[in-house]
């Protein structure tokens, strides 16, 4: 860093463009430091200085007060200025003319406005007219500085300017502006100064030295706006950054047919194709671009009308490109034939385009690989993954909900799982739209395009459904009432029917009436090559939940390298399966209910190959059955009703009998707290038949399967074990059945037996559990609720939604995982089982084994997989790789 001359002060607020680079972007902010590295370049950008972001910091510290030296500093740099340029602030004689522009280190919406032509005043405007050869265009700046001076600076509310230059069209009898003569406008100042007065109740300031140092002050104060502090917090750009002032000589696109102003981009942003995309206006002035007054034309035609400076043009944003690596967002403007560069920076791009740029970049030999994965957000692969609504519908959304799963859906409103269902089935494209959904829903979900609920957050049932099938939903949408029994929703004013058809974003969360134009998934081959790439980087294999072979073959299409978790309950829930399921359960003894599970053991034995063969050759972790059996048996009230109605309808003797023990056992098999009841390891060892029965079937489908050539490699898990002993005996029961099946079939094969780590206890014992264990697999979810103490059903659209609003906690745990509380369970569970086998495989399944935050944190602790939903996996192995360049630094 380098001393100005003329500065004395010991803290150095203030640089000249030719002072700084890009490398000094947190305290010339982003536009700042780019101006100066196109300075540094060589490239022609007008003359200026910059306000560091130092100075805005001090200066929010000391309540608004500036450091004591600033203003000397920026007098100097002035002066700096006047001598390069040869032009002085303020004087009649060849006056300087600036801009001031905010430039934050991250570029934000709600800073200050750019001023312009600051330095325009009566002492100089005759002499501007004078050197254009224009006075009517010195005096048309002159009034519309003192409107953006007086507004942005002052707080002159906005109208009373236009209200002034209103009546003055009125009273001449003029539709345009730009029908108003030099005599009107010379009178329109003397109004706007009145104006400003009135409103400031002293006279605005009229030296520009005095004008710049409120303009200064004024992009300081924009940093604490309200507006942008939402913003700052939205965006995780912490408030103390503060935001940088670029103080730059004007250059002047309105100065006639060889001068114009333009934005334009290096490649296309929306597709990211290498071609010409931007839009210039002759004759005019930045501002005039965005304010709609002429259309812009497209960059291509400046070749004929400015051919020079469009070959320049094209050269720089080659060279910006190449230098920067990435494409670049370019502001220009050309004065009477001469191009200025105004602004460059990091272009915003479509999630396509993003893929795009990004492997072309590395195919034309600007970047590496791993460049090009740092640059795209796992964010990006979600959108391309799923049906996107064509962005161009102009429509507004009739309700807003939390986009709780992404994609698109369009479909007709259908009010119940069954009427979904049967239309699904038929052909028809339908959206569900419920207060919310339960296990029940499920059919209709899976046919459905789409989930719809006014009630439940992110972690309710229909959203952790739906993303486990990649459907969209929007859920929570509460400005939605829905009358079941009239079939109907009303949105305000509006109401909708049955069968009316809807449009979902679950991307955003909105909801459209009628059908919006979708476009497909987008998993094309730039999405394919920078996935690719993620594998050799990544150092965590990536495997699926997935509890059908369908699921299995759809996983493996999406890169998984094995299932992680198949959950047999499942196969226990399907319709066909759920009569002798019952009868398993509401077995009078042991003899019935063997019968009962012989029926099943076909059944599971059948889901199983189709798993094992889609699967052939990469490990398939099967779960034994988890949840407690009540799940299989109807709801306590609702039996309790049948049986009522009976006793009252009076029905045949055999079937109240029938319905009484069936609500006795469920009366038996009710628990007041589920989750924590007999399940997992507990329901096992208390029915004992039950695992055997799955070990078979598993043992005979990897015999089948062997035999029809594939390649079974078969993992069995032990879920909710707490104590060491409980996985000692089941691993028993396990192996002393696959030893019996061995024998039958006179052949075996390798397998291996671990269990799932979801209680805090067996995090806390992992060494111990890990004699009896060949793997771990963390069951994130329960070992979230049982670690931090929150029943996940209970919590979603209660408390939880308002505590991540309010910020008692950053994130939903159970999207993101809680890296300090639950976080460190996994790691005295990592430790403990390593501790007794150094290499013991681990993995994780759950959720958050397909979010990018969590697994950032399993590659730190060494995890050898994560295991997600088929349509995450892509996702997945991209995170997983940013996990290891982000852990690289
Ligand atoms: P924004 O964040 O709105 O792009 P900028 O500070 O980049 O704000 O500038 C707003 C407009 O003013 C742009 O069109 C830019 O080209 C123009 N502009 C800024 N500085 C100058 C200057 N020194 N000479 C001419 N035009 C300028
Ligand atoms: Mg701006
Ligand atoms: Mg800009």
């Amino acid at each position: 860093m380098t001393t100005p001359a003329a500065s004395t002060s010991p803290v150095r607020y203030l640089y000249d463009l030719a002072d700084g680079d890009a490398s000094m972007r947190s305290l010339l902010g982003g536009k700042g430091s780019n101006l100066a590295e196109m300075t540094r370049l060589g490239i022609p950008v007008p003359d200026g200085f910059t306000v560091s972001t130092a100075a805005c910091i001090a200066t929010m510290k000391a309540g608004g007060t500036w450091p004591e030296s600033l203003w000397d500093e920026t007098l100097a740099a002035l002066d700096r200025l006047e001598q390069r340029t040869g032009r002085t602030l303020g004087s009649p004689d060849r006056p300087l003319l600036l801009s001031v522009r905010s430039g934050a280190v991250f570029s934000m919406p709600g800073m200050m406005d750019t001023i312009l032509n600051l330095g325009i005043s009566d002492e100089t405007v005759d002499a501007l007219g004078a050197e254009s050869d224009n006075p009517r265009f010195a005096w048309d700046s002159y009034r519309r500085f003192i409107q953006m001076y007086g507004d942005v600076v002052e707080g002159v509310p906005a109208y009373a300017y236009e209200d002034a230059l209103s009546a003055m069209k009125r009273q001449r009898g003029v539709e345009q502006d730009t029908d108003l003569t030099t005599k009107d406008l010379k009178e329109l100042v003397e109004q706007f100064k009145a104006v400003s007065r009135e409103h400031m109740g002293t006279e605005l300031p009229s030296d520009p030295k005095d004008q710049l140092r409120r303009s200064i002050g004024a992009v300081f104060d924009s940093w604490l706006t309200p507006r942008a502090g939402v913003y700052r917090r939205a965006h995780g750009i912490p408030d103390d950054l503060g935001t940088a002032v670029n103080v730059m000589q004007m250059v002047f696109g309105n100065r006639g047919d060889t001068s114009a102003t333009g934005v334009c981009f290096t490649r296309n942003p929306s597709t990211g194709a290498r071609e010409l995309y931007g839009e210039f206006l002759l004759n005019a002035q930045g501002e005039d671009v965005v304010a709609g007054i002429r259309t812009p034309r497209p960059l291509a035609e400046m070749e004929e009308t400015l051919p020079q400076a469009f070959g320049e043009l094209v050269a720089t944003m080659e060279r910006l490109e190449q230098h920067y690596g990435d494409m670049q967002d370019i502001e220009f403007t050309v004065e009477e034939g001469t191009l200025y560069l105004l602004q460059t920076r990091t272009g915003k791009r479509t999630a396509p385009a993003a893929f795009k740029v990004a492997r072309d970049l590395v195919e034309e030999g600007v970047i590496t690989r791993e460049q090009a994965l740092r640059r795209i957000e796992p964010a990006q692969l979600d959108q391309l993954l799923h049906p996107a609504i064509d962005p161009d519908h102009g429509q507004s959304p009739i309700t807003r909900g939390l986009n709780a799963s992404p994609g698109a859906a369009v479909g007709e409103i259908v009010f119940d799982a069954d009427t979904a269902e049967e239309r699904g089935k038929a052909g028809d494209a339908v959206v569900l739209v419920r207060w919310e959904t339960t296990p029940d829903d499920i059919a209709g979900v899976i046919v459905a395009q789409g989930v719809l609920t006014t009630h439940g957050g992110m972690t309710s049932h229909a959203a952790v459904v739906a993303r486990g099938m990649g459907k969209p939903c929007v859920a929570g949408a509460a400005g939605i009432k829905i009358d079941t029994a009239a079939k109907q929703v009303t949105v305000g004013d509006l109401v909708l029917e049955e069968g009316d058809v809807i449009t979902l974003d679950g991307t955003t969360g909105e909801v459209y009436a009628g059908a919006l134009e979708l476009v497909p998934p987008q998993v094309n081959e730039d999405f394919e090559a920078v996935v690719g790439w993620a594998d050799d980087v990544r150092r965590m294999s990536v495997r699926a939940n997935a509890d059908t072979g369908e699921d299995a073959a759809k996983a493996r299409e999406f890169g998984a390298e094995g299932i992680g978790l198949c959950r047999t309950e499942h196969m226990f829930m399907a319709e066909d399966r759920l009569p002798a399921v019952r009868r398993m359960i509401l077995a009078d003894d042991e003899t019935e209910r063997h019968a009962a599970l012989e029926t099943i053991l076909p059944m599971q034995q059948e889901d199983f190959q189709a798993i094992f063969t889609a699967m052939s050759g990469l490990p398939v972790t099967i779960r034994l059955l988890d949840p407690p059996l009540h799940e299989f048996l109807p709801d306590l009230v609702e039996q309790s009703l049948t049986v009522q109605r009976l006793e009252l309808q009076g029905g045949s003797e055999e079937q109240l009998k029938h319905e009484r023990h069936l609500l006795a056992q469920v009366k038996k098999l009710t628990e007041m707290n589920p989750m924590l009841g007999t399940r997992g390891v507990r329901l096992a060892l208390l029915y004992p038949e039950i695992p055997q029965m799955q070990v078979r079937a598993i043992a005979r489908a990897a015999f089948a399967v062997k035999d029809a050539g594939g390649e079974p490699v078969v993992e069995i898990m032990v879920p909710l074990v707490g104590y060491a002993e409980e996985l000692r005996r089941m691993r028993e029961l396990v192996e002393e059945t696959l030893a019996e099946e061995f024998q039958t079939a006179g052949h075996r094969f390798d397998y291996t037996v671990g269990t799932m780590i979801e209680l805090p206890r067996a995090a806390v014992v992992a060494e111990q559990i890990a004699e009896h264990a060949d793997f771990f697999s963390f069951g994130t979810n329960d070992l979230t609720q049982t670690g931090i103490g929150i029943s996940r059903d209970d919590a979603e659209g209660s408390f939880l939604a308002a505590y991540v609003d309010s910020d008692v906690l950053p994130d939903n745990p159970f999207a993101t995982i809680d890296v300090e509380g639950v976080g460190g369970l996994v790691r005295l569970g990592v430790e403990g089982g390593r501790a007794a086998k150094p290499d013991l495989k681990l993995g994780v399944c759950g959720e958050h084994g397909g979010d990018p935050a969590s697994i950032g944190f399993f590659e730190s602790l060494g995890m050898s997989y994560v295991s997600c939903s088929p349509y995450r996996v892509p996702i997945a192995r991209f995170s997983a790789a940013r996990a290891v360049l982000d852990g690289q630094g």
